[in-house]
């Protein structure tokens, strides 16, 4: 994964205000430091973050046009993909 890249952590979409900026939701896991966004640049790269991230004990994953979202609520429902 040389070209991926966290994006945004804990840290970085942590407040209510930087979340409603990126139109994040009001139950985001982002919020309570439990999601990441992983930069992915191509097909390949984004298969293996989502291969690692599903063996690390994500049950949520968002897949964007380059990014994939990763979490683990336990608030929002588990198992789910979907798309931005
Ligand atoms: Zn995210």
């Amino acid at each position: 994964m040389r070209e991926s890249t966290w994006i945004s952590g804990s840290d970085a979409a942590s407040s209510e205000k930087r979340n409603e900026e990126v139109g994040g939701k009001s139950h985001s896991a982002h919020l309570t430091g439990e999601a990441v966004d992983i930069l992915c640049l191509s097909s390949r790269e984004r298969y293996t973050v989502i291969k690692f991230a599903l063996i690390l004990g994500f049950n949520r994953v968002g897949i964007g046009k380059s990014f994939v979202h990763l979490d683990r609520s336990f608030v929002n429902p588990p198992d789910v993909c979907w798309l931005y």
